[in-house]
């Protein structure tokens, strides 16, 4: 059902040509008869009329639109992040720096036997890091980011998520190198079952297809970093794609105080290098994304002590500092949001697949 029309006589396979989409080119039929079944959100311009884009010879068989949508919602411009914005993990930074960053910069050296794996997954408790990951990947190797979740990609695109895949790899192709962040991927690649549909399947298989590389050459450089709070959902098929698998554990106390120092670098505080130290201790068992809310809790603690009809005309700078108080208030509300009994099935897995080969 790819739109004849829009393969206006480009017969020839000519990698790495293009050409631009407006030239000499009419619309055969109404834009409205093009529209998607159901219609996702569009929020920019209409791809064939306006869109000042060329076409690459990869893009011919994927529908116009879609490739639109995936510029605009999936594909992004990252801000630039270096890996100290990344608190902890230093041995999962130093793997990843050699076995794929590295090798998206000099494709050249990192050949054969030192060819990168297709995909990487990250796993462990939500909050740790997984997605900045990824998009530390892409900034650190100039790569194109694309970030999608299965759930997103199963909901918002019933009935068009196989197509939306396969199209998200062509604009990936084009835009190499690229990195493909998926989230959730244990939804999209989790173990067969007897309820499941057919249209599941189908967007699995697909998956695992672009996974293999089957439809990208060699010297394709789009990497797939897959992140998973389940990795104990996942098919074994999926599972043995990601060549890699990395475990990506709570925040140590050096981390968590990386991470507190960082947060409070925003907000006016009095707090001294024994609270902050204080703090880190008492904050075992916390992800990243926990501290994020415990310091978010905390500095909301001032506001509280100031009478709410004040607020609106209150100086900002008679808004007292965050102190330790403030701190130990926060704890008792905002509570680690991982259990112990999770953290032992990540130590598990990852003892069983956790796989550096
Ligand atoms: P995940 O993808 O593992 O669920 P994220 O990468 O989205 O988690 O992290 C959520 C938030 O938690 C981040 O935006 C950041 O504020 C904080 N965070 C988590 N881990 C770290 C870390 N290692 N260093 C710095 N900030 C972190």
């Amino acid at each position: 059902d790819v739109p004849v029309y829009f393969n206006y006589g480009i017969t020839k396979k000519m990698l790495g040509s293009r050409r631009t989409i407006r030239s000499g080119f009419v619309l055969p039929v109404a834009k409205d008869s093009m529209s998607m079944n159901p219609s996702p959100p569009l929020n920019s311009s209409p791809p064939l009329s306006s869109s000042p884009e060329e076409v690459d010879d990869r893009l011919i068989n994927i529908d116009p639109k879609m490739v639109d949508l995936i510029k605009n919602e999936i594909m992004h411009k990252y801000k630039p992040m270096n890996w100290d914005d990344i608190a902890g993990l230093e041995y999962v930074k130093s793997i990843i720096k050699e076995a794929v960053v590295y090798p998206i910069l000099r494709p050249d050296i990192f050949t054969g036997l030192r060819r990168p794996p297709r995909g990487i997954l990250l796993f462990g408790p939500p909050g740790t890091g997984k997605t900045l990951i990824g998009k530390c990947i892409a900034s650190q190797s100039n790569s194109t980011f694309f970030s999608i979740s299965s759930s997103s990609l199963t909901s918002k695109w019933v009935g068009e998520s196989e197509k939306m895949v396969r199209a998200l790899f062509a604009v990936a192709a084009v835009h190499q190198p690229s990195v493909v962040f998926i989230d959730e991927v244990d939804s999209l690649l989790s173990k067969r079952s007897e309820s499941e549909h057919d249209s599941s399947r189908k967007l699995k298989n697909e998956f695992l297809v672009q996974l293999d590389g089957a439809a990208t050459s060699e010297e394709d450089r789009v990497l797939i970093v897959g992140a998973t709070n389940r990795p104990q959902e996942l098919d074994d098929a999926a599972r043995r794609r990601f060549a890699r698998r990395l475990y990506i554990p709570l925040p140590e106390k050096k981390a968590r105080i990386q991470i507190l120092n960082n947060l409070l670098g925003t907000v006016s505080n009095d707090l001294n290098e024994i609270n902050i130290e204080e703090i880190g201790h008492k904050t075992t068992g916390y992800s990243g994304a926990d501290m994020d809310i415990l310091c978010r809790e905390a500095s909301m603690e001032p506001l509280r002590s100031i009478p709410p009809d004040e607020i609106p005309h209150i100086i900002k700078d008679k808004v007292r500092p965050v102190n330790i108080d403030d701190f130990k208030s926060a704890l008792q509300t905002v509570r680690p949001s991982v259990s112990k009994d999770d953290l032992s099935q990540y130590i598990e897995w990852n003892k069983e697949y956790g796989a550096m080969q």
